[in-house]
């Protein structure tokens, strides 16, 4: 990744890409604690747009006051910076990557004195799970690690640590032949996926797990919005593993998988063990959403020119 054309938003300036580094005592590298979000940019008839800039936003100062960082920005500077990284570099569609992490003016847990950098690169990036999954839907495993317990770490935060959990669990599904990990929560009930929310479909409605130990996904939330659109009900509630056995459809949602089918969960099909009709509505109009296809929200998208 590092050895590529194109700038880098970094503290206030737009630097090459090859030089956007920093020490390797920087305190985040050592410890973890830092906040960031993913974010995409979309080809539209009227030019590139980021969906849901202001949400994305927003979600990473409340992690970083989750984590008391104090990020060193109003929010809409930030926001030009989204706006520059995809124009500077000339990207018609992207995922946009800011983060906030601590340098390295001194070690040590109490994390004293420490100066908060700002980046964000912008990259294409095609679809996360694959061009196969989005269509005919993915192959997932049930994780032997437990999602974060709310007394453990934040899940509210959207923080870099938080993601050696995930790590840890899409490593192991893979290992096992699988395409991405389910995690449940630490009392056994199903959280989300390494970098998704999940959802299922049961005689006509949905279904996704409540936020206490699961991201509070942008993709989630507009889903959730798209279904009342199309008079789907959605129940927010504790969800079973063998609930996702025996449902009709189920799915992950993120800002990378965007809408993206589940076949399988521990080799047992999902439903006809493929995308089901109701992901399918869901897919094809979050996908017309992200691209300006739609009149409805355009207060979602934000012109990049
Ligand atoms: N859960 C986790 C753990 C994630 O990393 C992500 C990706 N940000 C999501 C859920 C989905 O969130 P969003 O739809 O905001 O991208």
């Amino acid at each position: 990744m590092a050895d590529r054309d194109g700038v880098i938003w970094y503290d206030g300036r737009l630097v090459p890409w090859r030089e956007a580094t920093t020490h390797v005592l920087s305190h985040t590298l050592h410890y973890g604690m830092g906040v960031f979000e993913g974010v995409r940019a979309y080809k539209t008839a009227r030019g590139t747009a980021i969906f849901r800039l202001r949400e994305h936003t927003d979600r990473l100062w409340r992690s970083a006051h989750i984590l008391g960082m104090k990020i060193p920005y109003e929010k809409e500077a930030l926001n030009r910076a989204i706006l520059s990284a995809v124009r500077e570099n000339r990207l018609e569609s992207a995922y946009i990557r800011p983060m906030c992490f601590y340098g390295s003016e001194s070690m040590g847990l109490h994390a004293k004195g420490l100066e908060v950098h700002v980046v964000v690169a912008a990259w294409a990036w095609g679809s996360y799970l694959g061009e196969d999954g989005i269509v005919n839907g993915i192959r997932v495993r049930t994780s032997s690690f437990n999602r974060h317990h709310v007394n453990v770490s934040m899940c509210r935060a959207k923080a870099n640590g938080h993601y050696i959990n995930s790590m840890l669990a899409v490593q192991e599904a893979v290992a096992c032949g699988a395409d991405e990990a389910l995690l449940l929560d630490t009392e056994g009930y199903v959280s989300e996926g390494s970098g998704e929310n999940i959802f299922i479909v049961r005689d006509g409605t949905l279904a996704t797990p409540d936020l206490t130990s699961a991201l509070d996904g942008i993709t989630r939330d507009t889903v959730m919005r798209l279904a009342a659109e199309l008079g789907i009900p959605v129940q927010v509630r504790r969800i079973t593993r063998d609930e996702v056995y025996v449902a009709d459809e189920a799915f992950f949602t993120g800002t990378a998988a965007e809408v993206t089918p589940i076949r399988e969960l521990d080799g047992r099909p999902i439903g006809s063990g493929t995308r089901g009709p109701i992901t399918e509505a869901l897919q094809s109009l979050y996908f017309d959403q992200v691209h300006g296809r739609r009149d409805a929200h355009p207060e979602w998208l934000t012109l990049v020119a």
